[in-house]
């Protein structure tokens, strides 16, 4: 029996945490409020300490931003999660039971945690509807993905998404034919087909217009609850607009933490931002 079999044996656990509401996925156990530990996490290149003792806990529906300026160690940190990147040294857990250290990227992938990474990889030949529908049929837990036809469930999930990722009026277009910005709604609602316990957004703002970010920032606050979302950013004033918790990381480690308007006062961040 596989770890995952095991994670899969805890689907009913949520029912320990109503005050969360759903969250989407299962088999992984949270039984203890939190989704994601890193603790003592150190990756180390040539020397040089890109995450240094980074210690973090996400709870189970959350939506936390993590902040800092550049280098700070964001995306090492992403990259540990996914099993990119192994760190020397510390721990990292999914729910109580899944050790990330010990899986591949795939495994970790499949066991529930979803990436966006900066730059949109969307199927540019295929509709915006097309595109939704793979990313259901390449989750190979659900098992109904692998009949040819889609079903009125199926379809009904499809347009809830592209309600929400506020691409309905574009299901039939070629993804190819998108605004930047449209683009990166569509791979948040692809990811969101697969149904994720922890989504990992990696700058989702960057290079959209104005109005494109305001109409994000709504999407991130309907997501808000309903999933367990991590999101990076160095963009102080979107956070603002998003934001319950953040964390602000500096050379490697946790420099501050809370809510944004308490860190925003904090003078070793204001330092850190400033002092550029
Ligand atoms: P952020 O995403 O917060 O801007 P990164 O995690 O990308 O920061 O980088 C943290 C530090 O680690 C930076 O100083 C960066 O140059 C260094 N770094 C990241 N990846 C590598 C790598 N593969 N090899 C060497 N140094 C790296
Ligand atoms: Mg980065």
């Amino acid at each position: 029996m596989s770890m995952f079999d095991s994670g899969q044996d805890q689907i009913g656990s949520d029912a320990a945490t109503p005050a969360y509401g759903h969250v989407a996925g299962a088999g992984v156990d949270v039984t203890h409020r939190a989704i994601l530990y890193l603790e003592d996490i150190s990756v180390s290149f040539d020397g040089f300490k890109a995450l240094d003792r980074l210690t973090l806990t996400i709870d189970s529906g959350e939506l936390r931003c993590i902040i800092g300026p550049n280098g700070a160690g964001k995306t090492t940190m992403m990259d540990v999660i996914t099993g990119r990147t192994r760190p020397d040294a510390g721990t990292a857990f999914f729910g109580q039971t899944i050790d990330l250290t010990q899986l591949t990227e795939a495994q970790i992938a499949q066991a529930g945690i979803g990436r966006k990474f900066q730059k949109p990889t969307v199927f540019e030949q295929h509709t915006v509807f097309e595109n939704l529908e793979l990313a259901m049929k390449t989750d190979k837990r659900a098992r109904h993905s692998l009949v040819a036809q889609l079903g009125p469930v199926e379809r009904d999930k499809i347009a809830a998404t592209l309600d929400l990722v506020r691409l309905s009026a574009a299901a039939g277009r070629l993804a190819g034919t998108l605004s930047h910005g449209q683009k990166q709604w569509l791979e948040i609602g692809m990811l969101l087909m697969q149904e994720p316990r922890l989504l990992l957004l990696d700058e989702p703002v960057a290079g959209m217009t104005d109005e494109e970010t305001e109409r994000t920032v709504e999407l991130l606050n309907e997501l808000n609850g309903k999933h367990s979302i991590v999101v990076v950013e160095h963009d102080m004033e979107f956070v603002t607009r998003i934001a319950n918790k953040v964390t602000v990381l500096h050379e490697g480690s946790v420099l501050a933490e809370g809510p944004m308007n308490v860190v925003q006062q904090d003078s070793r961040v204001i330092e850190v931002y400033l002092g550029r």
